[in-house]
C-alpha cells in the first residue's frame, strides 16, 4: 500500500489527511493512504528514515520540523534551500530523500494575482513569513516589508532574504499575516494567541488601517474568518484565507508524490466541510 502522511508535533489538528485522502479516493487510488504522523523533535530524523525504509512515498512536514527536514534531505529544491525550510519530503526509488518547499509557490497560486510590481507588508518572521517573503520577492514584488513582534527576527529575515524590516506595519497594496495571531482554540492543540478584539492590535494594526490594503491574505486557518479577514472584507479588499493556502501547497505536494494533477475542488470541499 503506497503511504503518505504529515509529520508534526503536535499534529492532531491537521486537516491534511482529510484533504489528501479525499483526493486519493476521487482519483480511484484506493490502495493509497495519507495519515497523521505525530513525532517529537528528538525522534524526527530516525522516524523519517524509518518511513523511507517502510516504503512511504512521501510526507508533508509541519511545525516544528521544517528546518530539520531540509537538513536531513539528500537533495533540496531551490525554494527549500533559499527559505531554509522544507514542507514536503519525497522518498525516491533509489532510497534518497528529496526536500521541497511548496508553501512558497502554494501561497502564490492561492493568491491568484501576480504580485509583480506590488508593494507588500508581511507580518511575522517565522517559517511561513520566510516562505511568503521569498515568494513575493521572487515573483517581482516592488517592495517587501517585514514586521514582527520581536523586531530582531524581522531584521535577520530581511538581511537573509533581501527584503526590508520595518518597526511598524506600513501602507502597502498587499498585507499578509504570517503570525499565529487569530488562531481559534476550538479543536486545536495550538494555543490561541489573541482574544478576538485584541487580534488586530497584536499585529499593531487598527481597524481603519486594515482598510488601506487592497489585498489581504491571512495564513491562519479556522472555520470562521479571522479578525483580520473580517475587517478586510468590510472594506471590500480582495482576501484569501489560510485554507486556500493550505489547499494550494497540498495540491503541489500531491502532484510531486503521485505525478497526477490534484483534484482541487474535491480537496477544497474536504478541507472546508
Ligand atoms: P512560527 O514559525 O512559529 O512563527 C510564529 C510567528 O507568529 C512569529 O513571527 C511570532 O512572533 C508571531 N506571533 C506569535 N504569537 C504572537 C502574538 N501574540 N503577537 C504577535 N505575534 C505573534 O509559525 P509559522 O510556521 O510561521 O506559522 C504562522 C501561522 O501561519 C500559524 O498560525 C500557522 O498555522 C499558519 N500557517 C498556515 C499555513 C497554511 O497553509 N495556511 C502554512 C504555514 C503556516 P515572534 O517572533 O515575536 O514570536
Amino acid at each position: 500500500m503506497p503511504r503518505l502522511g504529515v509529520l508534526g508535533w503536535p499534529v492532531t489538528h491537521s486537516r491534511s489527511p482529510a484533504m489528501h485522502n479525499a483526493a486519493l479516493r476521487a482519483l480511484g487510488m484506493e490502495d493509497w493512504r495519507y495519515q497523521l504522523l505525530p513525532v517529537p523533535p528528538e525522534r524526527f530524523t530516525e522516524t523519517v528514515r524509518a518511513l523511507r525504509d517502510a516504503g512511504f512515498v512521501g510526507a508533508n512536514v509541519t511545525i516544528p520540523h521544517k528546518h530539520s527536514a531540509l537538513e536531513l534531505a539528500d537533495t533540496a529544491g531551490r525554494a527549500a534551500r533559499a527559505i531554509g525550510a522544507a514542507n514536503t519530503l519525497t522518498f525516491t526509488p533509489d532510497g534518497a530523500i528529496a526536500a521541497e518547499n511548496t508553501d512558497a509557490p502554494g501561497f502564490l497560486d492561492a493568491f491568484g494575482v501576480s504580485p509583480e510590481g506590488m508593494s507588500a507588508q508581511v507580518l511575522g518572521a517565522g517559517g511561513s513569513a520566510r516562505a511568503v517573503a521569498w515568494a513575493l520577492r521572487e515573483a517581482g514584488a516592488r517592495e517587501v516589508s517585514v514586521w514582527n513582534r520581536t523586531h530582531e527576527r524581522a531584521d535577520a529575515l530581511a538581511r537573509e532574504l533581501g527584503v526590508r524590516a520595518v518597526p511598524h506595519p506600513e501602507s502597502a497594496e498587499l498585507l499578509v499575516n504570517c503570525t499565529s495571531v487569530g488562531l481559534e482554540p476550538e479543536g486545536s492543540n495550538l494555543k490561541q494567541s489573541a482574544t478576538e478584539p485584541q487580534g488586530l492590535n497584536l499585529l499593531e494594526l487598527t481597524f481603519d488601517q486594515v482598510g488601506t490594503y487592497s489585498h489581504v491574505v491571512d495564513l491562519v486557518y479556522r472555520s470562521s474568518p479571522t479578525p483580520l479577514l473580517a475587517a478586510a472584507r468590510t472594506y471590500g479588499a480582495h482576501t484569501v484565507d489560510g485554507l486556500e493556502i493550505l489547499l494550494a501547497q497540498g495540491a503541489l505536494s500531491f502532484q510531486l508524490w503521485t505525478g497526477v494533477q490534484a483534484p482541487l475542488d474535491v480537496m477544497r470541499r474536504a478541507l472546508r466541510d
